[in-house]
């Protein structure tokens, strides 16, 4: 985890300079900044000048800031009632909260529906049993160990989505069953994600990449070609001369990948990683890494994590029946297989 007291912008840097679009000059900056979700956020994008990137940069920042500490499930913030706040209250009482937690639930709820139940934000009490095993695991490898069936099981019966009640009348959210909790890290990234990148275009910026730990938002396309912009999705190998096996081309749409290879902890020479099929409770096992493409970066989120969980037949019909979305699924053995429109966005 990024611990660090760094959460300002760390860096803006002029990329390209002097690109002519119609009569304006447009720049290429960057900028990144950690501490936000746990990870990494960078921005491109093309503006007038560097204190016009760096305003643009500064909104992005206070906007993710802002969802990062309403989506925390595991830290308290002055002043905030958060996911964690909702899941303290389990079973004791509504917690009242910001609009942008009702909104992400309610998103999040359509997306378990629309899922089949693999995305699963009230899967909380099985994750945390994971969370902890993997983190054990981790500290001290040589006693890394599974959980048993029966605390998994137990677990399991305080999974229901439809006790999480939403009152958005009095904006307030009440979990009825104590030993439920809520998980949101399946798509409170992505979904965060478009929110800032709506906030940004809203603001003025007409071109740029925002990218949060890898969940990619375009606004609109690359400001000096006209072109889409293009995005590397990273070799799950990390051994592989190729760091990227596929570019994309992303015009106004997003691009997220959930895989094995990041987040997992090793038991009797098996690694365990940190997506879990609500069907088995287990981790998935089925890839090493999916990727999808669609217009809205919390719908690829949330499907990344579903896809991840669904056989390979099963998600790729999935995929087929939703418009504007595809996906690529990377195989343990390196097989890479494609929706039916995927390879449409692939730059040759
Ligand atoms: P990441 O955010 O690590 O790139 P994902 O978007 O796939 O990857 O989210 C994984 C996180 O989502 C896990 O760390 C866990 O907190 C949560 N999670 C894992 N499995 C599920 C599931 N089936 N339903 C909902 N949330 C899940
Ligand atoms: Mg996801």
């Amino acid at each position: 985890m990024i611990k660090k007291v760094i959460s300002i912008i760390l860096l803006i840097s002029a990329l390209m300079s002097l690109t002519a679009c119609g009569e304006k000059e447009l720049n290429k900056y960057q900028s990144e900044f950690l501490m936000l979700f746990d990870t990494v956020t960078r921005i491109v994008g093309y503006s007038e000048s560097k204190e016009e990137f760096k305003e643009y940069s500064q909104i992005i920042h206070d906007d993710l800031k802002e969802y990062h500490q309403l989506y925390d499930i595991y830290n308290d913030y002055e002043g905030v009632n958060n996911i964690k706040t909702i899941n303290d209250n389990a079973g004791i009482k509504p917690v009242k909260v910001d609009k942008r937690i009702i909104e992400l639930l309610k998103f999040s709820k359509e997306l378990y529906e629309k899922t089949n139940g693999k995305t699963n934000i009230a899967f909380g009490s099985v994750l945390k049993i994971w969370h902890k095993y993997r983190n054990e695991g981790i500290e001290d490898p040589e006693n890394a160990s599974l959980p048993t069936d029966e605390e998994l099981k137990i677990a399991n019966e305080h999974t229901n989505i439809e006790d999480m009640i939403i009152d958005e009348e009095n904006s307030t959210v009440f979990l009825k069953d104590p030993l439920m909790s809520l998980d949101v890290g399946a798509i409170a990234k992505g979904y965060a994600t478009e929110q800032a990148s709506k906030m940004a275009r809203d603001s003025g910026l007409h071109s740029g990449l925002l990218s949060v730990g890898g969940n990619v938002r375009a606004i609109n396309n690359n400001a000096t070609t006209n072109e889409p912009w293009n995005v590397g999705i990273q070799n799950p190998d990390r051994e592989a001369e190729k760091s990227v096996i596929e570019v994309v081309k992303l015009d106004n749409s997003s691009l997220v990948t959930s895989g094995d290879y990041e987040r997992y902890y090793t038991v009797d020479g098996e690694k365990y990683n940190h997506i879990i099929d609500p069907d088995t409770m287990y981790p998935s096992k089925y890839f090493t890494a999916v990727s999808i493409i669609s217009k809205n970066s919390g719908v690829s989120d949330a499907l990344s994590t579903a896809i991840f969980c669904m056989p390979f037949e099963e998600g790729l019909e999935f995929i087929n029946s939703m418009p504007e979305t595809e996906a690529m699924w990377i195989f343990s053995d390196k097989t890479i297989k494609y929706s039916d429109n995927f390879e449409s966005f692939i730059k040759q």
